[in-house]
């Protein structure tokens, strides 16, 4: 008789976004006329820029010749998009990277959960407290985390770093030694951002313990200021310490269309059982054996994002965001909340009045203000307490949004 795989079975049910949809719903059922104004979303609505859609019917004109038509795309990524990441994303910022060290996939998603297979069934991994649950999950289903305690929300062989107030919302570095530490800055949920100098902490840390650091640079694109690396091997040392996620989904729109890199540096190595091993190596052998590579016309539209045209687009779409995101923060502000974020991400995060806790203030706000956000507390106990505001709606709901909430 077969049998599930009780590591699936730990998981508790992700009821965050579910949750948020129902309430909505029975809002909008019982209040029809009621305007509800989404700031909860996590996904971008503009459209693909103009650059990317001519790549992409440049490219499925081709898949309709014989002669430029193109099956299996290598495992690894096509040379032009590896090469124009390498030089745009990394070697124009003096980052030392190679072609060969970047993997094309098709999303941060699926490489921040998959990344984990490549390390020892014991390893033990470090996350922020409140965090993008795909890397908890995903060690979860792998088995490495131990039990669950409901009342608390918490893993007995996780290491959580608490990031709220207190410490800026970054994370201090851990007691007990980690494996793997999960960092994603700029932010998602909390929008903050660390400094050079802040990273170059943590990847002294990782050489010094041995450590590997699984660096999610999604919101890269978001960063506003001088001081806020936007690769973690900008620092010096990363090389042997650090895998970083890449994402085209929150700068140029890419959440429908799937695409993503990871680069695993040649010099991340680690010897064992007499042997040097090259964390390239096995990343390599997995994309080899379970995956096919992303589709050629979508990394010809990751290849636009590139070209001089496609810079200046994109750059457009996010000051769109960043313009939404600066009103939500000064009005919250205004208002009298306590805000961080923003600055350097589509995200704003806010301490709730009156110690409400952050369902309690999800319910205040969808009731008396009909504006819709997500609490802190689905990202992870820290949160609680927090909530979370999105840029990613237009800009006239994001002002209605805030003239609603002042007057709460
Ligand atoms: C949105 C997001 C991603 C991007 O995921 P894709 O699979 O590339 O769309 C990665 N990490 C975080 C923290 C995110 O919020």
């Amino acid at each position: 008789m077969f049998k599930p795989n009780s590591d699936y079975l730990k998981l508790p049910g992700s009821y965050l976004f579910s949750t948020i949809a129902k309430k909505v719903n029975a809002y909008q059922q019982a209040n029809p006329d009621n305007k509800i104004i989404r700031l909860g979303i996590g996904d971008v609505t503009q459209p693909l820029c103009p650059a990317v859609i001519e790549a992409l019917h440049k490219a499925v004109d081709e898949q309709a010749v014989a002669e430029t038509f193109r099956g299996y795309a290598p495992d690894l990524g096509y040379d032009f998009l590896r090469h124009a990441m390498a030089e745009n994303d990394f070697r124009s910022r003096g980052c030392d990277i190679a072609d060969d060290e970047i993997f094309i996939s098709d999303g941060a998603k699926s490489d921040s959960g998959n990344i984990q297979e490549i390390f020892s069934q014991d390893a033990k991994i470090a996350v922020c407290d409140p965090v993008y649950p795909v890397y908890v999950d995903s060690n979860v289903m792998a088995g490495r985390t131990g039990d669950y305690d409901e009342s608390t929300g918490i893993w007995s062989n996780v290491i959580y770093m608490p990031c709220t107030a207190e410490n800026g919302f970054a994370p201090e570095l851990p007691k007990e030694t980690p494996d793997l530490i999960y960092l994603c800055f700029p932010n998602n949920p909390t929008g903050s951002a660390i400094t050079k100098d802040q990273l170059q902490v943590w990847v002294d840390y990782a050489n010094k313990v041995g450590a590997v650091i699984i660096f999610d640079a999604a919101y890269e694109a978001y960063i506003s200021e001088d001081n806020v690396p936007h690769s973690i091997y900008e620092c010096e040392g990363a090389r042997t310490c650090a895998i970083e996620l890449r994402s085209f989904s929150k700068n140029a729109g890419f959440t429908g269309l799937r695409l993503g890199a990871t680069i695993i540096p040649h010099d991340l190595t680690v010897d064992f059982e007499g042997k040097k091993v090259q964390m390239h190596s096995l990343w390599a052998r997995r994309h080899g054996t379970k995956y096919n590579g992303a589709p050629y016309i979508v990394q010809r539209a990751g290849e636009a994002c590139y070209t001089d045209a496609g810079k200046a687009q994109i750059k457009d779409m996010v000051a769109r965001y960043m313009k939404n995101a600066n009103y939500i923060l000064n009005g919250l502000k205004d208002a009298g909340y306590d805000v961080s974020g923003g600055v350097n991400s589509p995200y704003v995060w806010l301490r709730t009045p009156d110690n409400m806790t952050s369902w309690e203030f999800f319910d205040h706000l969808l009731e008396k203000a009909n504006v819709v956000g997500t609490p802190g507390s689905g990202f992870g106990p820290s949160g609680e307490h927090y909530f979370r505001l999105t840029a990613f709606g237009s800009y006239e709901n994001s002002v209605e949004a805030l003239e609603r909430i002042k007057k709460l």
